[in-house]
């Protein structure tokens, strides 16, 4: 790892080119989409909500904000727009919300600023006398519909019709759905966030000799083998699509790690490349980058971590030190207002959100407050008992789970 270099300092983010696909679509927009309630695309807002042009939006949310006072406690992830965070009473990555929405136990309305797994897990965390509401129901993840519980059982299936699923433990990423979470707590397996997938990881090992990681593939493989020391050749990739996963008997049964073939299609974009571009560019920069990211992206970068690392480790930088960020846009723009001394840019050349994360703009959040305020409670997340039992049994041992080298 490189220390922190210096480099000139500039008080201006230099914004990257807008592409055609500067917000990837990912979520159901228009009422001729395909609209399944169960994917975590979910389905297009029926809200009547107020025009975006409304000059006195910002004006609403905050009346009725204070209108409603203890009763509700807004919650906004890192990678929301600014108009959001803004009322957030808090920000934090998925996994700190969840926990932030748990020590709220005196307020009744959840108003998670997010996407839709995470406010399962606040409906989970949380007591039956509150209720979490998710402002656009279309604020989907597009990793978390990359496993669905049909074709997770499936591989299961094959697993035990093979005689390796009694030495396999299931992780699921906090990034699924509320029914994969249940699968790997049935199967005696955990959630991991970004920041302890090693620990989750390193408990797994200690119960069987094989993992089955899910969604992210990415984020399974760079566990794997910077902190844990696997090759490569120890990972197979488990492809749903395609028969037996597309894999054969031998490569299950030989494979350390089997990898669901998901991704998260915002860290997806950045390259090995798009490393090699900015350090000819700014030599000496350090580049951070999101453990999400290829696995030859995270090879290439000087640091590694989740949103909350990130974050403090541009905190603790030197001023005059360069950073090159692989993750979300809102947040990498943040980081720069809040730096103006460091250099800090994006790690690619063109603009890319996650435009599901940006499905909760002002007016959807103004109409969830004044829907609130006048007794109405839109878009409720709720988690059948069955599923909110199994998942609740792995995220208790994710919380659990011992601090390394204890
Ligand atoms: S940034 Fe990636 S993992 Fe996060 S919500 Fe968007 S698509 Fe999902």
């Amino acid at each position: 790892m490189n220390a922190c270099q210096t480099w000139r300092v500039t008080t201006s983010f230099e914004e990257p080119a807008a592409s055609p696909l500067t917000a990837l679509l990912l979520g159901v927009r228009g009422s001729d989409s395909k609209q399944d309630l169960k994917s975590e695309r979910g389905v297009s807002c029926p809200g009547d909500l107020p025009a975006a042009s409304d000059p006195d939006l910002v004006e609403r949310a905050r009346a009725a904000k204070a209108a409603l006072g203890d009763r509700v406690f807004v919650l906004g992830h890192h990678y929301q727009r600014d108009e959001i965070i803004q009322f957030a009473d808090v920000t934090g990555d998925s996994f700190k919300l969840a926990q932030k929405a748990a020590e709220a136990p005196n307020a009744e309305y959840i108003v998670f600023c997010g996407v839709h797994f995470m406010a399962e897990s606040a409906d989970i965390l949380t007591g039956d006398h509150q209720a979490v509401l998710l402002p656009d129901l279309a604020a989907g993840c597009s990793m978390a519909d990359m496993a669905n519980g049909e074709q997770v059982r499936a591989a299961w299936a094959l697993f035990e019709e093979l005689g390796i699923a009694g030495d396999i433990t299931p992780i699921t990423y906090m990034n699924s759905t509320a029914a994969i979470k249940a699968f790997t707590g049935e199967h005696g397996g955990t959630v991991c966030t970004s920041s302890n997938a090693e620990r989750a990881l390193a408990w797994a090992f200690e119960q069987r000799p094989k993992v089955f990681f899910l969604p992210d593939q990415h984020l399974g493989r760079n566990t794997a083998v910077h902190a844990h020391g696997l090759a490569l050749d120890d990972c197979v990739v488990y492809d749903p699509h395609k028969p037996h996963g597309g894999l054969t008997a031998e490569q299950l049964r030989d494979a350390t790690m089997i990898l669901w073939r998901g991704h998260c299609s915002v860290h997806g974009r950045f390259s090995a490349q798009n490393v090699a571009d900015v350090r000819a560019e700014v030599p000496g920069i350090n580049v951070l980058v999101h453990p999400e990211c290829k696995h030859e992206v995270v090879a290439a970068a000087d640091f590694v971590g989740s949103t909350e690392f990130i974050i403090n480790t541009l905190n603790n930088a030197e001023p005059g030190s360069a950073w090159a960020i692989g993750t979300e846009l809102n947040l990498v723009r943040r980081l720069a207002a809040a730096h103006p001394d460091k250099r800090v840019s994006y790690l690619d050349k063109t603009i890319c959100y996650c435009s599901t994360m940006n499905r909760i703009d002002l007016p959807h959040l103004v109409w969830t407050l004044e829907s609130l305020v006048a007794g109405r409670v839109q878009n409720q997340i709720t988690v059948d008992p069955s599923t909110k039992k199994w998942s609740k049994v792995a995220l208790d041992r994710m919380l659990a789970l011992p601090a390394l080298g204890d």
